[in-house]
């Protein structure tokens, strides 16, 4: 297991991790998931032992990892600009780390073929890594990371370079590879569906510290505020106020779960509107497209009032229509 304690970086005047914490347990999938420049990158370099902390711990099963240089560490590394060895074959890339530990060639040959299993690249070994596309180039990096049985591996937004079909396909993938593998991960990205679909468990980084941690299911359930809320895609943030259940805004009334009272800030998610004859908002339907399996659409519940829902139930309405919508109590968050 690792632990990171309270890890600090500064360059100059910026603070680009504050006061880090985190785990990452045997066998579990962890994304770090936040925007571009929330030091997502400075953390995996500290752990990886590139990058000395100014303040802050690390061990690994309760053995302090700090005196530990960055390739004692047992940790594979992989990062979204891929640095194969151009003008080596797949194998000669995939067997680097396996020659700098003095393995023999024989069981080097074996470990390879193993390993291009896993990344779905059998037979791949005397292919020239130039002619392989940015998808196979990008296993034969992971293939290289997996080689030498690390560990712990580490991707730094390893996907990012690649088309969105693509991507999701080798998300899929690796969820289940490290899964099967019992691999732990430290899965580095700043996009939200990646982060939810491969890890057990996600860290949501901003400006250098962590903003929410806990399960896929937990974050998106209960977002700590309306800046994850934001990041993570929740567009209807409203101001209400509460008293016995019942939350009071500029558009309507409307039940909610909890017990909270008072003047608050409120999510609804957009899979908890239902256009129901017996509802107690109203709108104009102002957009609406297919987004296969459902419709999404923009309701203009009063000025400048813009709530957007995800409706799968027929018929579906149409732009200009008036709807009358009822809202799920269980999708309405909220925030402190
Ligand atoms: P992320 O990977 O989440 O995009 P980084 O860890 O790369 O974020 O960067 C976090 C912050 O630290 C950013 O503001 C970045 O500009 C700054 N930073 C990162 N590396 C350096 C460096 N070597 N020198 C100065 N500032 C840096
Ligand atoms: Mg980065």
């Amino acid at each position: 297991m690792l632990e990171a304690t309270n890890l600090t970086v500064r360059f100059g005047e910026k603070i680009a991790l504050d006061a880090v914490s985190l785990t990452v347990t045997d066998g579990e999938v962890l994304a770090v998931l936040g925007p571009s420049g929330s030091g997502k990158t400075t953390l995996l370099r500290v752990i990886a032992g590139l990058q000395a902390p100014g303040s802050g711990s690390l061990s690994w099963d309760g053995q302090p990892l700090d005196q530990v240089a960055a390739h004692e560490r047992g940790f594979g590394l992989m990062f979204q600009d891929y640095a194969l060895f151009p003008h080596r074959t797949v194998a000669g890339n995939v067997a680097f780390g396996l020659r700098m530990a003095g393995m023999a060639g024989d069981r080097i040959e074996e470990r390879v073929a193993v390993v291009l299993d896993w990344v779905g690249l059998p037979g791949y070994q005397d292919r020239s890594v130039g002619n392989l596309s940015g998808g196979e180039q990008q296993r034969v990096a992971l293939a290289r990371a997996l080689a030498p049985a690390p560990r712990m591996l580490m991707l730094d937004e390893p996907v990012g370079s690649l088309d969105r079909g693509m991507r999701e396909r080798l998300v899929g993938e690796l969820r289940q590879l490290f899964v099967e593998h019992g691999i732990t991960t430290l899965y580095v990205t700043h996009d939200q569906e990646e982060a939810f679909g491969l890890a057990d468990r996600i860290v949501i980084m901003k400006d250098g510290s962590v903003a929410q941690e806990g399960t896929p299911e937990q974050v998106w359930r209960q977002p700590v505020g309306e800046w994850v809320a934001r990041f993570l895609g929740f567009d209807n943030i409203i101001d209400a106020t509460i008293t016995e259940g019942v939350a009071q805004t500029s558009f309507g009334r409307f039940g909610i779960a909890g017990p909270a009272s008072g003047s608050h800030r409120l999510v609804i998610r957009p899979d908890g509107f239902t256009v129901a004859a017996g509802g107690t908002i109203q709108g104009t339907v102002v957009t609406r497209s297919f987004r296969g399996g459902h419709y999404q659409l923009a309701v203009e519940a009063g000025p400048g009032v813009l709530l957007e829902m995800e409706i799968d139930e027929h018929p579906v309405p149409a732009v200009g229509e008036v709807v009358t919508l009822s809202i799920d109590p269980e999708a309405v968050v909220v925030l402190d």
